[in-house]
């Protein structure tokens, strides 16, 4: 529980930024050692991979399990030894000096630890029409949005793990999904590769990029350049769906953590950061593995360190 002073500033040993596996697994670490610790779950509660609609490789559910079902289950865990999840969002934070100020858009806090699980969004194409046909067929996430484009003829833009596991989830309402990937060679991994290979509805358009999307309301069409021969092309399709990556949310730390050149939070083996007290675990510090079992598994290991370094400071005081 917060214990809040004079100035309404709420006390707490250790507070965590996002609400994904990261979050909730280190919420559930820190419950369970009896620091009570809040949660503030960020713009996504459960965070991305509760935007997924089946995770086949998160240990211990063999017929897989839905993403938005894992993350409640996350959370109901961590509550039930004692962790806190209020649907808030930090907007400025001050980790000069210990305890650490996060003011949020309802409260100010003072906390001894942090745990940071802010995550990654999608990456955008930066291209004419996206923004503008945001939501009316360009979209970043099929789990949300396949289910409008039921029997239609839609594309999918990249060539990761990403792009073929939104594809072939895609093919069950479209008509046809068409994979534009800048390259000839895949990066995802074979096990998709062969699904999305051996799947009729999907199709494939090789060392291409969009250039434009089309549409007045609604997505109508996208141009398309292809690298090697330079020759542009228009593709007819009432949705675009982009799977080019993602980029951490560490935009608020840029100046107060170190972070690596691609914006990811650095931390070492014990998940701490440039500052002691500080923690980061899941997406924000990970650009490589970004499996829901690692960053439970990294959230984990930041609460127990934050444990750590919780009684450390007590001995010291
Ligand atoms: P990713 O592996 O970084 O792949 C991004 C893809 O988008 C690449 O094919 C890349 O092309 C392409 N791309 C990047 N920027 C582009 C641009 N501006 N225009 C056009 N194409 C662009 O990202 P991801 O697929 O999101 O996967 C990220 C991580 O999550 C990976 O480690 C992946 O294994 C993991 N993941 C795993 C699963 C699973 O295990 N089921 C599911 C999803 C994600 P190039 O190939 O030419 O670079």
């Amino acid at each position: 529980m917060s214990e809040n002073n004079a100035n309404g500033i709420a006390k707490r040993e250790l507070l965590i930024l996002g609400s994904g596996p990261a979050g909730l697994a280190a919420a559930l670490y820190a419950a369970r050692a009896e620091l009570a610790p809040l949660v503030l779950t960020g713009m996504t509660l459960h965070g991305q991979a509760s935007t997924t609609d089946t995770i086949e490789n998160y240990p211990g559910f063999p017929e897989g399990i839905g993403g938005t079902e894992l993350g409640q289950l996350f959370q109901a865990q961590a509550e039930r030894f004692g962790a806190e999840i209020t649907m808030d969002v930090a907007t400025d934070i001050d980790l000069k000096k210990q305890p650490f100020s996060v003011r949020t858009y309802s409260n100010e806090y003072s906390v001894k630890s942090l745990i940071i699980t802010t995550g990654a969004d999608p990456k955008k194409l930066d291209v004419l029409g996206e923004k503008a046909l945001t939501g009316r067929g360009v979209s970043y996430c099929a789990t949300c949005d396949g289910w409008f484009f039921k029997d239609k003829d839609i594309v999918v833009v990249g060539g990761g793990d990403s792009a073929l596991e939104e594809g072939l989830f895609l093919t069950r309402f479209s008509n046809s999904v068409t994979i534009i990937h800048r390259r000839d060679e895949l990066r995802a991994g074979a096990i998709l590769q062969k699904r999305a290979f051996n799947n009729p509805k999907m199709h494939f358009i090789w060392d291409s990029v969009v250039t434009e999307i089309i549409g007045e309301d609604a997505v109508e069409a996208v141009q398309l350049k292809n690298l090697k021969t330079g020759q542009e092309t228009l593709k007819e399709t009432k949705a675009v769906f982009v799977a080019i990556g993602h980029h951490p949310n560490s935009e608020m730390f840029a100046d107060q953590l170190e972070l690596d050149e691609l914006g990811y939070i650095v931390v070492n083996q014990k998940m701490e950061t440039s500052i002691p007290g500080v923690f980061a675990a899941g997406e924000i510090a990970d650009p490589h593995y970004r499996q829901v079992v690692t960053s439970a598994g990294m959230g984990a290991a930041a609460a127990i360190q934050a444990v750590r370094y919780l009684e450390d400071l007590e001995a010291k005081e």
